[in-house]
């Protein structure tokens, strides 16, 4: 197994780490944590950044406004971009929406859908859950009703995330309530601005504002909105989450906030003239941390390495889900023991120790077991398709 990577690669490594370092500001901390999004205008500024080097879509083909970058490129840059705590915009179009419409899209959609993500000018949302539908995404409730040349869309969507900035949406919603719940479902993409749609934000419980209740009264769209065949709606959204769900590179964010604690148990007096790294348990946690770090990325490399052989990853995509989602809330309860009763400061001030990072961190992670797929969702496919176990 050769782990290292090529000249050529390690200089990519060194193009990407020299251009954020010259287009992030001086001082750059980054949101606190892969669901706080940070400040979304910046985030916009900075899209426009990556544009000219095609390094918003660099894994699309070239025909799309991409690089047609190999993967492991692209792990490289999404590794720079996370290290770097760089805003990681539109990540819905870029990762997933972006790639099912080139498959599925026509040539009217491709032209007219694909410049706008890769210049950086059209972010995108996606309208999936319901209240009454997430993991059962099947059972969804909005309509879709042919009028004349036209779709009249009615319903809601819950938890979705940008929809209070996102300029488009991709949607799916019931055109036939008749046939068996998978078979009845097309898949649309509207502008935002169409009348008929309001969007209430959320607060999430680390006081942010992420995601989004989105309404449809009498949503007129044409039928140029509707992507790939009608009906078939369900088997072209499973497909964009297949996407979702081989996302790659993205532990390096909680790499860099583990050598940040690490660096402070080494540096930070335990109030009686040795530091906090002298007390064992303090150095079992982090070598803990420092080993599920490891781990988490070996198993990303692998899913990454089954694509380049042209293997779908499934069960191992859900692995590496959950071990990322629990390392990560872990390295939130690790960090607030460390920093003891200042752990639970939150936000920038005198007495908050590495900027009050974990608090927040803490309660903001929970979303990640949820969001993508519940960590119940990712063991059932672990336990059906990896261990061939029954289904219940
Ligand atoms: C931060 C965040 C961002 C999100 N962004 C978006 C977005 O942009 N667009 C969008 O469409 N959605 C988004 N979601 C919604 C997300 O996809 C859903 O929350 C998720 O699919 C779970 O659905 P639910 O909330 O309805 O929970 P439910 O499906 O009602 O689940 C409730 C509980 O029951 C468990 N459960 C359900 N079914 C089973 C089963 N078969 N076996 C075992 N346990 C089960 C679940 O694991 C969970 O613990 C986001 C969610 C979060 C947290």
């Amino acid at each position: 197994m050769q782990f290292s990577f090529t000249p050529e690669q390690e200089a990519f490594r060194t193009e990407v780490n020299s251009f954020l370092k010259q287009h992030l500001p001086a001082n750059w901390e980054g949101a606190d944590n892969a669901i706080d999004e940070g400040d979304h205008e910046f985030g916009r500024e900075f899209l426009k950044k990556l544009a000219p080097k095609k390094w918003i879509a660099p894994a699309w083909p070239v025909e799309y406004g991409g690089l047609g970058m190999s993967l492991w490129d692209q792990v490289i840059f999404n590794e720079a971009m996370g290290y770097a705590r760089a805003p990681i915009v539109n990540t819905a179009a870029v990762g997933y929406l972006g790639p099912t419409i080139i498959l599925y899209g026509s040539d009217e959609q491709k032209k007219q859908h694909l410049p706008g993500i890769t210049s950086g000018d059209v972010i995108w949302c996606q309208g999936y859950s319901e209240p009454n539908s997430g993991s059962d995404l099947a059972s969804l409730q909005t309509r879709a009703v042919k009028d004349g040349d036209d779709w009249i869309i009615n319903g809601q969507k819950i938890w979705t995330s940008q929809g209070h900035y996102a300029d488009w949406m991709f949607l799916i919603a019931r055109t036939d309530p008749d046939a068996p719940k998978h078979r009845g479902i097309s898949y649309f993409l509207l502008d935002m601005k169409t009348p008929g749609i309001s969007v209430r934000p959320l607060i999430n419980m680390a006081d942010g504002e992420g995601f989004n209740e989105v309404f449809f009264d009498n949503v007129r769209v044409p039928s140029s909105a509707l992507l790939g065949e009608l009906n078939r709606g369900w088997y072209i959204a499973t497909t964009t989450l297949d996407f979702e769900r081989s996302a790659i590179g993205g532990t390096m964010q909680a790499l860099r906030t583990l050598e940040e604690l690490t660096r402070f148990a080494k540096t930070e007096s335990d109030g009686r003239g040795k530091t906090l790294w002298d007390k064992p348990p303090v150095r079992h946690a982090l070598a803990d941390l420092w080993i599920t770090s490891d781990i988490t990325k070996l198993l990303s490399y692998r899913v990454v390495s089954m694509q380049e052989r042209g293997l779908v990853p499934n069960y191992e995509s859900s692995i590496n889900k959950i071990l990322t989602t629990e390392y990560v809330q872990r390295q939130q309860r690790v960090g607030i023991s460390i920093l003891g009763m200042y752990g639970g400061l939150w936000g920038e001030g005198p007495c908050a120790k590495l900027r009050g990072r974990f608090a927040k961190a803490y309660v903001a992670t929970v979303g990640s077991a949820i969001a993508g797929g519940t960590t119940e969702i990712q063991k059932n496919i672990i336990a059906t398709r990896g261990l061939g176990l029954p289904r219940q």
